[in-house]
């Protein structure tokens, strides 16, 4: 299956605009009348699109508003974490139509053959594309997993096992807050042209990603990509990276002490107390590796995503202390925003990568296998 940048076009201001008659689009597109016929009944065929019932007539021709079809096609999600791998299923209007399933997964060398069971099983006759996404860094000519923490021991991890067992769906590989920038991308059209920073982190996991002009920058822009790895000189578990003072191994409930619980570390992130001189700690250096990262790229947006930032105390201390640290200039300028989600490593976020890779032009795209496809963008 084939999607030209004509048909992603219709289908980009379908998802952006909702419902819209043929010459709304072709209003909006700037593609001749006849030509969003041709690409309409293409889109029908394949069931992205599909019409509603006639506006009632206003004395001309009866106009037809068509839609995202929500139901024929979707959007298989992946995402291979540490000790487990999560399965989801989106449809075309970004609801969850298979809510996430997961599987534990004891040995790392485990984690892509269940990976590749799961999304076997779950590859069905409706399945558009597939879309699968993990921490670290990705080659994003080869597909192959460079390093992880889902897969610490494992070097050069090739992932064209999961793409063979997909048969002809495509399937894209993602880094889980590339995922994460396009679920951003796909749900916050007005920010697009912004130069934003999306930092995303959670119990043992900090990662950031620049969204320029829309789309993810996949090099290593100033400390922004590798922001997890940000090294402090306190003492703190030794990370999967192989060095130690690593910022995603400081948030962690590992950090506060042996015995802690992730529910227990929760509760007290959530409460930000600052009488708890140890998560004060911990926040003063997420500040410190924000306002850092802040200050090195000076994005016009940062987005903090986390479940923590559902907490009003939590967030309001982390956005406080981040605008008191970076550089009085940019402190005025920089919009900084709360997305208090679980974002990266979800299933749901990597369907969400589908999607944003069905809509914008050369998103994102790791065909596995081929070094004969070594174009950026999906093969579709
Ligand atoms: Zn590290």
């Amino acid at each position: 299956m084939m999607i030209d940048s004509s048909q992603r076009a219709i289908l980009r201001s379908l998802w952006f605009n909702g419902a819209l008659s043929r010459s709304e689009l072709h209003d909006l597109t700037g593609m001749t009348p006849n030509a969003v016929g041709n690409e309409i009944s293409q889109l029908q065929q394949l069931g992205l699109v599909k019409e509603l019932d006639p506006k009632p007539s206003t004395g001309g021709r009866p106009q037809i508003p068509l839609i995202l079809d929500p139901s024929s096609r979707r959007i298989l999600g992946i995402s291979i974490e540490p000790g487990q791998v999560e399965i989801a299923e989106l449809g075309l209007n970004g609801d969850l139509t298979v809510s996430p399933i997961s599987k534990a997964v004891k040995a790392e060398s485990r984690l892509l053959p269940t990976a590749t069971r799961l999304a076997r099983s779950y590859c069905v006759r409706r399945t558009l594309m597939a879309a699968a996404s993990i921490p670290g860094l990705i080659d994003h000519v080869t597909g192959k997993i460079l390093l992880s923490s889902s897969a610490p021991h494992q070097r050069q991890l090739s992932t064209s096992v999961l793409l063979k067992s997909l048969d002809d769906v495509p399937l894209i590989i993602g880094n889980d807050l590339h995922a994460a920038a396009g679920r951003w991308a796909v749900t916050h059209r007005s920010q697009l042209q912004e130069d934003t920073l999306l930092i995303a982190f959670d119990d043992g996991r900090i990662g950031a990603v620049m969204v320029i002009n829309g789309r993810p920058n996949h090099g290593c822009i100033m400390g922004a990509n590798e922001l997890g790895h940000t090294r402090f000189p306190v003492k703190a578990p030794m990370c999967y990276c192989g060095q130690s003072g690593c910022m995603e191994r400081i948030f962690s409930s590992e950090f506060l002490g042996t015995g802690v619980a992730p529910v227990d570390f929760t509760k007290r992130v959530e409460t930000a107390d600052a009488e708890d001189s140890k998560i004060m700690e911990m926040v003063d250096l997420l500040i410190m590796s924000c306002s850092n990262a802040v200050n090195f790229v000076r994005p016009s947006r940062l987005v903090l995503a986390s479940r923590f930032m559902g907490s009003h105390s939590f967030a309001q201390r982390l956005t406080v202390g981040i605008r008191q640290s970076v550089l009085p200039h940019l402190a005025e300028r920089v919009q900084i925003d709360a997305w208090g989600i679980k974002v990266a490593g979800s299933a749901e976020t990597a369907a969400w990568l589908g999607l944003a890779s069905l809509l914008f032009e050369s998103w994102e795209g790791y065909p596995s296998t081929a070094a004969s496809s070594s174009q950026n963008s999906p093969v579709m």
